[in-house]
């Protein structure tokens, strides 16, 4: 049973007290999750299909599969370019009746309240890993002339580049390391 689009990735257990499945279809504002990042600007709601499926007790199996749009800078031409990324999560929760130091368990393993079941956290980390560090509009795009900065998909430039000039800004890594920083 389907029920209206929610924007929120908590879900009321009172609402699934008698069932044993539910799908869920989610539009989540980037900006409730946190996701805001300068180098890939989340620039729509997060199209989320989240199914609870109880094993037995309290024990909620939780899938959910997300879709949203990214716009990221192009390493070599730096112009802007939206890609769609996506992600898919299989959780399992059970309830926490102990301490709640218990949320860095293994993977996959969460513990919820009995009441209020959020995968918010989780679908936020598995976004963050999908911000690609390496992003090229095209493959063959062919970037800025290192000498006078003219963008050579458009223009030409005077300047003679060797293959062995360097493509300025070329390590994948800074803007993982940047993101890394401000999550
Ligand atoms: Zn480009
Ligand atoms: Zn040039």
């Amino acid at each position: 049973m389907k029920e209206g689009i929610k924007d929120t990735l908590a879900f009321d257990m009172k609402d699934f007290r008698h069932e044993d499945f539910k799908e869920y279809e989610a539009l989540v504002p980037s900006a409730s999750l946190d996701l805001t990042y300068e180098e890939a600007e989340f620039i729509s709601p997060l199209s989320c299909t989240v199914a609870l499926f109880r094993q037995g007790g309290d024990n909620i199996y939780v899938t959910a599969d997300v879709t949203t749009t990214l716009l990221v800078e192009c390493r070599r031409c730096i112009n802007p370019f939206e890609i769609d990324i996506t992600t898919a999560l299989a959780l399992l929760f059970s309830i926490d009746n102990e301490s709640s130091e218990q949320d860095e368990d293994e993977e996959g393993e969460r513990y919820y309240d009995g009441e209020t079941l959020d995968i918010s956290e989780d679908v936020r980390r598995a976004l963050v890993l999908e911000i690609p560090s390496w992003s090229l509009c095209s493959e063959t795009c062919k970037g800025l002339c290192p000498q006078c900065g003219a963008e050579l998909n458009t223009a030409e430039c005077p300047c003679e580049i060797t293959s062995e000039t360097p493509v300025p800004d070329s390590n994948p890594f800074s803007v993982l390391s940047k993101m890394l920083k401000n999550s």
